[in-house]
């Protein structure tokens, strides 16, 4: 890959993203809105260029890439547009009645000039998707894709000049972690950053230095509890679709299961069961199933399966970078496997005597990015749901939660702040206190030498 830094240097790159910030053109509603449609415009002309990157860097079947590549943010995209103006509107505030004939306003005002640091594992949903929120909110930014995968990230740029140009609004800069290092060492008025919680630490630890906010989508190990009462045919199917999804690199997808003991052999057998039927008996053959980014991540999967013994798949390809749907039992619990986010297509299976057990579990690890409780009764599922925190939940289900237009984020190592629908606006904006006051009514009480008894002052503010 070319080094873009001796081409680009840093220094100016960001002078140059500063200063189209401080023009001012990114603030009228009209700017914003062309520019969220040249994005769509961009990203439909350039639809089958994406696929075939995805393709490239991750085998990406085109019926995992259209929904969760660019569906996803057409969904943004078309959500921002729709209410833009209004998100956009200053909002009144009634005031105490000590500030009368004052008025309050919450103005928003876009926070800047924005960098924001993607991963690999949807290297393009997670480049454009936080875009939206950027673009809306009134800033610019630049953006650092991942040198993972890097057919997409060159089509990602493509993408962007195409709907931008290179006049400073959206500026892409390729490279590794030393390029992010060094785009990290600026200062930002806001920082997006995707990725694991190991770099959202070095994240948040540049941004410290300059004060700069940030919005840190992390990841973590997101657990299945599964109750005796769960229709556990539904259950395993989507499970093992969370779990085979994208070959299991998915930030929420489903980490590991905490299953009932009475169900607990019926539930792997289902899971066997559900695998065979989306990808037949040899997933390698499957066109639908995708591949592990890189041999060393491959080799990562398959030393943490060394943590538990193979239920059922457990073979790997490493020239194809290819590892079968996997189920672990008699799983280690001190081992890497239920330590480490496991980031691939193996499901360890837990056994436990109850749901309170398996909350227990949860509540003694780090708080995960999503939770997901599999029962028939209610209220197994707001016990479970009251009794563990979690970035985002779904009771009978995975993964969908991201779809919902609802804000999408962690808790605690997991990350912080949230994205998607309106919170993708705000995660750019800051929403500015004002209190305009006319020159009238100019009570003397205020100023000093005091005079009044102190009541006075009991009397107005309680
Ligand atoms: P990563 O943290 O290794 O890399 C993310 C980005 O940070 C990349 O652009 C990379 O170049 C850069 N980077 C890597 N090392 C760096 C360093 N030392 N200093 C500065 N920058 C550095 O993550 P990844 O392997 O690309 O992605 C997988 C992780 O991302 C998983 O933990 C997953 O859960 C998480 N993730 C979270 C979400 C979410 O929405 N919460 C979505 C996708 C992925």
């Amino acid at each position: 890959m070319r080094d873009p830094i001796r081409l680009n240097p840093i220094a100016p790159l960001v002078e140059k993203a500063r200063t189209y910030f401080r023009s001012d053109v990114t603030r009228p509603y009209e700017f914003r809105r062309e520019r969220l449609r040249a994005l769509e415009a961009s990203m439909r002309l350039h639809e089958p260029e994406v696929f075939g990157a995805l393709k490239a860097d991750l085998g990406k079947s085109v019926y995992e890439a259209y929904p969760a590549e660019v569906g996803l943010v057409y969904v943004d995209l078309k959500h921002a547009l729709k209410h833009l103006k209004d998100w956009m509107k200053p909002v009144g505030r009634s005031l105490p009645m000590t500030f009368w004939p004052g008025t309050g306003l919450q103005v928003p005002e876009p926070l800047g000039t924005a960098l924001i640091i993607s991963p690999w594992n949807y290297p393009f949903q997670l480049g454009t998707s936080p875009l939206v929120g950027a673009i809306a909110a009134g800033c610019n930014l630049v953006l650092k894709p991942s040198e993972l995968a890097p057919a997409t990230s060159a089509v990602l740029e493509k993408v962007l000049r195409h709907a931008f140009g290179d006049d400073g609004y959206v500026t892409v800069v390729h490279g590794g972690p030393e390029t992010s290092q060094q785009l990290l060492a600026e200062k930002w008025d806001v920082i997006f950053f995707t990725g694991s919680t190991r770099v959202g630490q070095i994240v948040m630890e540049a941004a410290s230095k300059h004060l700069t906010p940030v919005i840190l989508e992390l990841g973590g190990k997101s657990p299945c509890l599964v109750d005796r009462d769960a229709d556990l045919e539904t259950t395993a199917r989507r499970i093992m679709w969370g779990k085979t999804y994208n070959a299991g690199q998915t930030c929420i997808g489903p980490d590991y299961a905490l299953v009932h003991q009475a169900v607990k052999q019926r539930f792997v057998e289902a899971c066997q069961q559900a695998v065979k039927g989306f990808y037949g008996d040899d997933p390698k053959q499957s066109r639908d199933y995708a591949r592990i980014i890189s041999t060393r991540h491959l080799q990562r999967l398959t030393t943490l399966m060394k943590g538990g013994r193979v239920a059922f798949g457990g073979t790997s390809d490493e020239a194809q970078k290819y590892l079968e749907p996997t189920v672990l039992v008699d799983v280690d619990l001190a081992s890497p496997l239920m330590n480490e986010e496991i980031f691939g297509p193996m499901l360890p299976v837990v056994e436990v005597g109850s749901m309170d057990e398996a909350i227990d579990f949860v509540r003694a690890r780090p708080k995960p990015l999503a939770l997901y409780a599999f029962t028939s009764s209610s209220e197994t599922a707001d016990r479970i749901l009251a009794r563990t925190s979690s970035g985002g939940a779904m009771v009978n289900d995975v993964l969908l939660h991201i779809a919902s237009g609802m804000p999408f984020g962690g808790v605690g190592p997991s990350g912080m702040g949230s994205y998607h629908g309106k919170a993708s606006f705000d995660a750019f904006t800051h929403h500015k206190t004002v209190v305009k006051k006319p020159w009238a009514l100019d009570l003397k009480v205020r100023y000093p030498p005091y005079t009044v008894s102190i009541e006075v002052f009991r009397k107005l503010l309680g």
